[in-house]
């Protein structure tokens, strides 16, 4: 296979109805403003067009939970050759293929059909979200009849009935022409009060005519075409959304007016530059025998950069902009999954993703204290104003038919770990002291103290009783390992740089509740107990469920109830402790306790197989080579409905993390940086640049006839790290190099 088809073009070669939302997720565009699904042009039944605004949220009505509300679409197009509606499902494709460019995040597809009389014609869609002007959308359609002059109809426009599964966000406030050639949309939101100016230009060498409908507004063409030749037609639309106020709709009219004159391929150019310039910072250079693990890297690094916002107004979904599951909230996927490929390759991402959390600090506070704790409890499912947004009931329990609770928002307090950990990562990786006094600070210690106030003081020793630790599927429980040593390791940071910067707070209670904070200790055969009741619990075999194609096939066959009851976990726990902590245990200890859980573990979330294969990559290379290949596979595999509501942000960071973490075997906890890289036998190489402390690395890693690691210093700061235990000095702008079978 050509090798840039296989590392830098994810392809749908044939078309199938199966396959629809995947796609619509997988190959989606974006640019951290907005999201745009990759559905396609004509309508199939089971299309689900969206295009999300980042930070644009609405409650439908009271009962409803608030999401990211799916914004009039622009990408439909209705086309009628010879009078037959273009539709992959009749008359006959020839040949397709579609493809999402990811180095300049541009969408073509290219089809040749057969029309029921039996005319060809050659279609070629392509379209971008620019990363240069962030509220364009281009779109081109080409049309060329292959077997005699034919009559093409197109009609396209502003489709303002978009719904988020039935749910509408918007009332309309007007549509109308601009000028005789800018269709404009306006639409507000019902509860957030958003306003939402849509405008879409269309350029192409045919008379338009334009029509409205009830909340639509489009515009027909009509040409006789040559055989053989193209007929063009060029749609830009301009997005613009303003959270409070009024719509200058001149200043749109005018900015599109401007693009309308620009070709196609020069504002692709000008996005274009936009995506050199991330790839030259972040990209990763990655030698493997599997092509696949290649394709996985730029996949993730393409949508790591269209799913970040460009200011701490927001933060990102456990979705990105992909698509609708989980209604576009945030959890701690953000911190603990996204945050260290921004704070590694561009540090100003990762402090806006705090910034954020800072600015809903109050509301933090107010939800601590109307349950009688202290300090700030975050929200395990945040929108704009971190307000908790998690649902209160789930999906029915098929057995009973009742509506299941949902735990998480009372429950699941680690996230408040999560934030004040992530606020200590950032802080050694920027010794951004500024950033640390005016709001690091207020965070972790308000994380502190919450969990000061969480413990429950019995026969002397601190609990931190009835909560559920990043393993979903064991609920209600005391003394979570992940919790009680993550609250430890959060206050006493809190202490540590509370005193250093003189931050005025109870720095007895503090110490007090870390001496006598209980931690589950590991036990005889050094596995570390989940947490106070789960090793007494009863194990069952979960093959079958770890095989499945079908996520949670578990909850199937068993209530939630039993499950909870069993030794059974959804996802990484003590294996996520063992992680996020790596210093805290010590090698028998992490072994022992992965292979235990590995075996109760389903991976029935998207944020467990990366963390496992990162863990075990310490100790048993072929396993974690396997874990990474399923975590790459959670969007790029074959399962058709895995990503139907978007993309899974947490796992596409977990391969970055996987890769640079785990293989790369760069570890940041300690005080000092330190670099172990264990390369799987597949990888031949591996190059990534890593930014810490202000100054810019690439560490470069070969895993064939040499096995070295290559640190070069782009900066004019000195590089102070350990390689394989021995410390290193790399002063500005030279190299080191170390063998890695023993010679420096
Ligand atoms: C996982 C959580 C995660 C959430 C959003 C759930 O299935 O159990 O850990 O935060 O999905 O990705």
């Amino acid at each position: 296979m050509d090798k840039f088809r296989a590392n830098w073009l994810l392809e749908e070669r044939a078309f199938s109805p199966l396959y629809i939302n995947k796609y619509e997720s997988i190959m989606a565009q974006g640019n951290g403003y907005m999201g745009l699904r990759a559905s396609l042009e004509e309508d199939y039944t089971k299309t689900a067009r969206g295009l999300y605004i980042g930070g644009l949220y609405n409650k439908a009505d009271k009962t409803e939970i608030r999401e990211l509300p799916n914004c009039p679409d622009i990408t439909a197009f209705r086309i009628f050759l010879n009078g037959e509606e273009f539709n992959l499902l009749q008359g006959k494709p020839e040949s397709y293929n579609r493809s999402l460019n990811l180095l300049n995040g541009e969408l073509t597809r290219l089809i040749t059909w057969k029309s029921s009389d039996g005319s060809s014609f050659s279609i070629c869609t392509k379209r971008f979200v620019s990363l240069h002007d962030k509220r364009l959308i281009v779109h081109r359609v080409e049309i060329t009849p292959l077997s005699g002059d034919s009559e093409i109809i197109v009609e396209t426009g502003i489709n303002g009935r978009m719904t988020n599964e039935g749910a509408q966000h918007f009332y309309e406030v007007e549509k109308k022409v601009i000028n005789s050639r800018i269709m404009s949309y306006k639409a507000r939101t019902y509860e957030s009060e958003t306003a939402l100016h849509i405008q879409s230009v269309l350029s192409c060498d045919a008379t338009q005519s334009f029509a409205a409908k009830r909340r639509q507004i489009y515009s027909t063409v009509k040409k006789t075409q040559p055989k053989g030749t193209a007929f063009v037609l060029t749609k830009k639309s301009y997005i613009a959304c303003l959270p409070n106020g009024e719509i200058d709709e001149e200043k749109n009219v005018r900015q599109l007016s401007e693009y309308e004159s620009i070709k196609y391929d020069e504002l692709l150019a000008l996005s274009k530059s936009k995506w050199d310039a991330y790839y030259k910072q972040a990209g990763i250079s990655l030698k493997s025998s599997n092509p696949l693990d290649e394709q996985a890297v730029n996949f993730a690094l393409y949508h790591l950069n269209i799913m970040c916002p460009n200011n701490p107004e927001y933060s990102i979904a456990a979705k990105g902009l992909t698509g609708e599951g989980y209604k576009g909230h945030v959890f701690w996927d953000t911190e603990v999954f996204l945050l260290p490929f921004y704070l590694y390759t561009a540090p100003e991402r990762a402090k806006n993703l705090l910034i954020y959390r800072f600015n809903t600090l109050l509301k933090a506070k107010e939800a601590s204290q109307a349950k009688g704790y202290s300090g700030a409890l975050f929200p395990w499912e945040s929108a704009l104003t971190g307000e908790e947004e998690t649902p209160e009931f789930a999906a029915i329990n098929i057995k009973t038919g009742k509506q299941e609770r949902v735990w998480a928002a009372e429950k699941e307090h680690h996230i408040v770990a999560d934030i004040g950990y992530a606020v200590i990562l950032y802080y050694k990786a920027t010794d951004d002291e500024q950033f640390m006094r005016a709001m690091g600070l207020p965070l972790l210690i308000e994380c502190a103290a919450f969990w000061v106030s969480r413990g429950a003081l019995i026969n002397g020793k601190y609990h931190i009783l009835d909560v559920i630790g990043p393993d979903e599927y064991t609920e209600h429980v005391d003394d979570n390992a992940y919790t009680n040593y993550m609250a430890r390791y959060v206050v006493e940071s809190a202490v540590e740089y509370g005193r250093k910067y003189g931050y005025t707070a109870d720095y007895d209670r503090f110490t007090d509740f870390i001496a006598r904070l209980y931690v589950p200790e590991p036990n005889e055969a050094h596995v570390v107990p989940q947490d106070s009741t789960f090793l007494e619990k009863p194990v069952i075999d979960i093959t079958a469920y770890k095989e499945a194609e079908i996520k949670q096939l578990i909850l199937s066959d068993y209530t939630r109830h039993e499950v909870v009851n069993m030794q059974v976990l959804k996802q990484a726990d003590v294996v996520m402790l063992i992680y996020m902590l790596p210093l805290l245990f010590d090698k028998e200890t992490a072994e022992n306790s992965f292979r235990y859980y590995e075996d109760k573990t389903v991976h029935d979330s998207s944020l467990s197989m990366s963390i496992h294969s990162i863990v075990a990559a310490d100790f048993d290379l072929p396993l974690a080579y396997i874990c990474f290949r399923k975590g790459a596979e959670i969007d790029l595999g074959n399962n058709p409905y895995s990503s139907s509501d978007g993309i899974h942000a947490a796992s596409i960071g977990a391969i970055w993390l996987s890769l640079v973490m785990g293989f790369g075997g760069i570890c940041d906890k300690g005080d000092t940086l330190r670099i172990n890289p264990r390369m799987p036998t597949e990888f031949e190489s591996l190059t990534f640049p890593f930014v810490y402390k202000k100054a810019r690395m690439i560490i470069s890693i070969a895993n064939k006839t040499e096995r070295s690691v290559t640190i070069e210093n782009k900066s004019e700061k000195a590089i102070k790290l350990t390689v394989c235990s021995n410390l290193y000095i790399i002063t500005p702008h030279t190299k080191l190099c170390v063998n890695l079978e023993g010679s420096a």
